[in-house]
C-alpha cells in the first residue's frame, strides 16, 4: 500500500521557528508588537489596503465588518448559501437577516444577475465570497452597491494575493475578510485580517478591536489615559501568530506559483476526460487571477462524486466535497429557506469534489492521483457522463 495523500497540509516556509524565537526573545506578545506591524505593513503595500488590522480569524474580521456597517434588527444581507457558516453568523451575531442567492454555474460564487432582485428597503449590504480564490464579478457588484447605497464586504477567506480586473482581492469592497487558517495558502495556524477600504472607519475600528476602549489613540498620545468609550471585543492577533505569519507572507508569490503548477496540471491531465463528458472543471475568468486555493471537479451527480471519493479513499488519496448549503442546513431552514430555493447551489454542491493542492504535493503524488481519477472513469465508463447535465 502507498502512503496516503493528506486532503491538506499544512506548508511551513523556513522561516517560522526564527521569528517565533525573536518573538520570544523581545519579551513582547501580546498584538501590535513588531511583528504586527510587519504583517500589516507587507499586507497593506503589497494589496493596497487603505488600512489593516490582524484578527483572530477571517470569522472574527467578519464580525467586525458587520459592526462597522452598523447593522441590527430588521437590516438584510445578501450573500451566498454556498459557503462557510461564518459569512452568515455575523450577519446573524447583529440580529440581521441573511438573505440567501444563487450562484453562478462556471465559477460557483454569488450571481451578480441576481442581486438586484433581491433588494428590499432593508438591505444594508452585499458579502461576495471570493470562492477557491476566484474573484466575483465585482465591477457589477460595486456598481449595483453604488446604485443602491450598499456596502460591500467581502469575504476574501480563501482569496489572498488572488485579483480581479488588476486590483487585489480584500481591497475592493469597502470592507474585506482575510483568512490565515491552517487550511488556507498563507497560514498560522488560526489568524485573519480585516481591510478596512473606506477611511471613516478606521478609527471606530480601533475602538472595537480593543475592547472598545481607546487604547489605541492613548497609544499614540492623542489622550492622557484610556478608558470605555463605545461597544467592543477582542478582535486583536497576538505576536505569536504573526511572527509565524510573517513567515509565510515572505513566500507569498513562491506559495502561488507552486500551487499555479499544480492547478494546471490537473488541468491539462483532465481535459481530456472533459472533454469525453466526466466531469466539469474549474473557469477562470479573463477578468481573474487566482491563487489556486482549491482545484475542484463536477462530476455527473451526487452518485458519481461519492463513488470517486470512496474510490481514492481506497486507493490512499484524501479528496473532500465541500459546503453543505447554508440555506437547506438546520440553521437555514430555521431561518425559513427551502431545500429547492436555491437550485444551482444545491445541484453543484452535490457534485463538487476536491483533490490534494498543496506546495508540497510533489509531482509524482500528483501523477498517482491523476491516474487514479482517469482509471475510475474507465472503470464506471458512461454511466457517469456529465455532459449535458450542466445546470444552466
Ligand atoms: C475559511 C473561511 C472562513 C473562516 O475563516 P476562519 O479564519 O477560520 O475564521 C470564512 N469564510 C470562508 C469563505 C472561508 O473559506
Amino acid at each position: 500500500m502507498q502512503p496516503v495523500i493528506p486532503f491538506t497540509r499544512p506548508f511551513i516556509s523556513g522561516n517560522e521557528n526564527r521569528y517565533l524565537s525573536q518573538a520570544i526573545d523581545s519579551g513582547s506578545l501580546a498584538a501590535d508588537g513588531y511583528f504586527t506591524q510587519r504583517c500589516t505593513s507587507l499586507i497593506s503595500d503589497k494589496f493596497g489596503v487603505g488600512k489593516i488590522v490582524m484578527t483572530p480569524s477571517c470569522t472574527a474580521a467578519l464580525e467586525m465588518a458587520i459592526l462597522l456597517c452598523d447593522l441590527g434588527p430588521g437590516d438584510e444581507v445578501i450573500l451566498p448559501s454556498f459557503t462557510f457558516a461564518s459569512t452568515a453568523n455575523a450577519v446573524i451575531a447583529a440580529h440581521a437577516k441573511p438573505i440567501f442567492v444563487d450562484i453562478r454555474p462556471d465559477t460557483l460564487n454569488l450571481n451578480e444577475e441576481l442581486i438586484e432582485q433581491a433588494i428590499t428597503p432593508n438591505t444594508k449590504a452585499i458579502m461576495p465570497v471570493h470562492y477557491g480564490g476566484i474573484a466575483c464579478e465585482m465591477g457589477k457588484i460595486m456598481d449595483i452597491a453604488q446604485r443602491h447605497q450598499l456596502r460591500v464586504i467581502e469575504d476574501a477567506a480563501q482569496a489572498v494575493n488572488a485579483s480581479y480586473d488588476g486590483r487585489w482581492l480584500g481591497s475592493i469592497g469597502h470592507l474585506g475578510a482575510f483568512s490565515f487558517h491552517h487550511t488556507k495558502n498563507y497560514v498560522c495556524g488560526e489568524g485573519g485580517a480585516l481591510c478596512i477600504n473606506e477611511s471613516d472607519l478606521t478609527s471606530r475600528a480601533d475602538i472595537i478591536r480593543e475592547k472598545g476602549t481607546n487604547r489605541i489613540q492613548f497609544l499614540r498620545g492623542d489622550v492622557d489615559k484610556y478608558t470605555w468609550v463605545n461597544r467592543g471585543s477582542s478582535y486583536v492577533l497576538s505576536e505569536i501568530n504573526c511572527a509565524f505569519l510573517y513567515a509565510q507572507l515572505e513566500q507569498l508569490d513562491w506559495i502561488t506559483e507552486r500551487r499555479r503548477e499544480t492547478f494546471e496540471r490537473y488541468l491539462y491531465h483532465f481535459t481530456s476526460i472533459e472533454e469525453e463528458g466526466f466531469i466539469q472543471l474549474p473557469t477562470i475568468p479573463e477578468s481573474c487571477r487566482s491563487n489556486y486555493h482549491i482545484f475542484y471537479l463536477i462530476l455527473r451527480d451526487v452518485t458519481a462524486r461519492d463513488g470517486l471519493m470512496r474510490f481514492l479513499k481506497e486507493r490512499g488519496i484524501e479528496a473532500a466535497f465541500h459546503y453543505v448549503p447554508l440555506h437547506s442546513s438546520p440553521m437555514g431552514r430555521a431561518l425559513g429557506y427551502h431545500f429547492d430555493d436555491l437550485p444551482i447551489t444545491q445541484n453543484l454542491s452535490s457534485r463538487l469534489l476536491r483533490l490534494p493542492i498543496y506546495p508540497q504535493l510533489t509531482e509524482r503524488e500528483q501523477l498517482r492521483i491523476i491516474d487514479e481519477v482517469k482509471s475510475f472513469f474507465q472503470y464506471t465508463g458512461t454511466d457517469v457522463l456529465v455532459r449535458d447535465l450542466t445546470v444552466a
